[in-house]
């Protein structure tokens, strides 16, 4: 075990490895991390500049700086009401992207400091498997190391999908990571898939002034989440003026020498056709695993739909190597990579982790109105056959919410009838990535209603929604 040196632009460290990660993101480096907490010495491998991969680079960070930035300005628009005279309100497009940046290059460098403060062996370059499960570090067509360890856990992440015959072209055809750093603000955005990466920057761009549309094949936006809720996001961001076309499917795209796009859209549920025109397209129909030049094939790990496929101990099916996060398939959030990663090397250490609860991990949204769930939807807990009992509580009727002039919004709680446990729930409105953590204890812990409507929240806070709809599902509303 150890690192056989082909170069001299190795790290300083040198094995033995107990632990080889590839990629450096969410998954990679808290496996990295947690390996050194459970005295495993490991060895990370990352093709990029910076560490953190997508999520701190170019996805969960960037992202949620550029939509408060977005909520802020809308905020300032509406200062009147609050009392305020802010004048006009404008911005600078290149100071806003400045700033997304500055967030993800701080949080980078905080990795970098981690993997040093863990004593964990860098390694600059692209990894690749060999038939023998050694891990090849190959950077600018030189190999720089090979290494070896009993245990390789790849967490290569993923990359962004187009439909078929649609070219990310990074000018008029972007993925979000284009997006994301835009020298000038479009004109308009035709943005192609309303899952949470959709959403979030349509609603970010027509923040600041674009004509956005955005184009969803299924029936709702948001598609895995509650139909009552994702409705409600619909209609809210069409009044703030986003043009939302759902049941539709992109038939052809061009771009034209101005470069321009060319969008034509069928509606699935009448003959009538639409042609769309946009500075640009923005793709946002998902991501798939980066799986291809890894050697996979030669040491026996097998893909399946999603992408590597694992076994609930998170190993592949070669021995001794491990897969976590978006090169896994979905939910491909950052959230699920870390706990996959803990899970794998704990697997690896010989520990007998509890297994990782899909159920339980939340989905967040952070547009404004922002959108949360965890567990089962009504409509899917209706169809896993639980009579169930839904309570809901309206922004509108919280003290909290009219206060901070934050009304749009609901609490929705799914329980079974029978025993009143908590089945699921979803909150749209203010803060609602924030209130979601307690219905995902409350999940967790088997609580009943009577354990979130018996427990006092304080007041005045949006938290108080989330026992007032507990209470709604059995009849025991007192605010609404
Ligand atoms: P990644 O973060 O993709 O990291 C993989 C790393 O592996 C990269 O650094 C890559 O360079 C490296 N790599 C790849 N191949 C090799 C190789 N052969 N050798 C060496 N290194 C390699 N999730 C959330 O939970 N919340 C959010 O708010 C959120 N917002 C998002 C917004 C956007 C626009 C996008 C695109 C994604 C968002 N996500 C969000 C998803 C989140 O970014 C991913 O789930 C998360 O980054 C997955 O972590 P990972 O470690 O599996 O992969």
């Amino acid at each position: 075990m150890g690192a056989r040196e082909r170069g001299s632009e190795v790290s300083e460290y040198q094995g033995p490895y107990s632990l080889v990660v590839i990629g450096g993101g969410p998954a990679g480096y808290t496996a990295a991390i947690r390996a050194a907490q459970l005295g495993m010495k490991a060895a990370l491998v990352e093709a990029e500049e910076e560490l953190g991969g997508i999520c701190l680079n170019w996805g969960c960070i960037p992202t949620k700086s550029l939509l408060r930035q977005a909520e802020l300005f809308r905020l300032f628009q509406r200062a009147d009401e609050f009392g305020i005279s802010a004048g006009e309100v404008t911005f600078d497009w290149k100071k806003v992207v400045a700033r997304s940046r500055r967030a993800a290059a701080q949080l980078g460098s905080g990795v970098d400091y981690l993997m040093k403060k863990n004593g964990i062996a860098l390694f600059r370059g692209r990894g690749r498997l060999t038939p023998v499960k050694d891990v090849e570090v190959h950077a600018g067509g030189d190999e720089v190391a090979v290494l070896q360890a009993p245990n390789i856990l790849i967490a290569t992440g993923a990359h962004p999908q187009s439909l078929p015959g649609v070219q990310i072209d990074g000018e008029s055809i972007l993925s979000s990571r284009h997006a994301l750093a835009l020298a000038k603000r479009p004109g308009s955005m035709v943005v192609v898939g309303a899952g949470a990466i959709g959403v979030e920057l349509a609603y970010f761009f027509n923040a600041f002034g674009s004509e956005v549309t955005v184009l969803e094949a299924e029936e709702q936006v948001l598609p895995r989440e509650d139909g009552e809720i994702a409705h409600l996001l619909a209609e809210n961001l069409e009044r703030q003026g986003v043009r939302v076309r759902t049941g539709v499917e992109v038939v052809k795209v061009s771009v034209r020498k101005s470069g321009a796009v060319s969008i034509a859209v069928a509606a699935r549920a009448s003959e009538k056709g639409e042609e769309i025109s946009a500075d640009k397209l923005l793709m946002a129909v998902g991501v798939k695993g980066n799986t291809a030049g890894l050697g996979l094939e030669a040491v026996g790990v097998r893909l399946d739909k999603g992408g590597i496929a694992v076994d609930s101990r998170m190993q592949t099916t070669a021995r001794g190597i491990y897969a976590a996060g978006d090169v896994i398939g979905a939910p491909q959030l950052a959230h699920a990579a870390t706990a996959e990663a803990i899970l794998a090397v704990e697997s690896m250490a010989g520990r007998e982790p509890e297994q990782l609860d899909r159920g339980g991990i939340p989905s967040c949204i952070y547009c404004q109105p922002q959108v949360a769930s965890v567990g089962l939807t009504e409509a899917r807990a209706r169809e896993a056959g639980h009579d169930v009992s839904v309570g809901r509580f309206p922004f509108t009727a919280s003290g909290k919410a009219v206060a901070a002039g934050e009304t749009e919004g609901m609490v929705k709680l799914v329980f079974d009838r029978a025993y009143g446990d908590l089945l699921g729930g979803a909150v749209i409105g203010s803060e609602a990535t924030e209130l979601i953590a307690e219905i995902a204890l409350a999940r967790r812990l088997e609580a009943t209603y009577e354990d979130l409507a018996h427990t006092v929240h304080a007041h005045p806070t949006l938290s108080e929604a989330v026992k007032e709809a507990a209470a709604d599902a059995f009849g025991e509303a007192v605010n609404a």
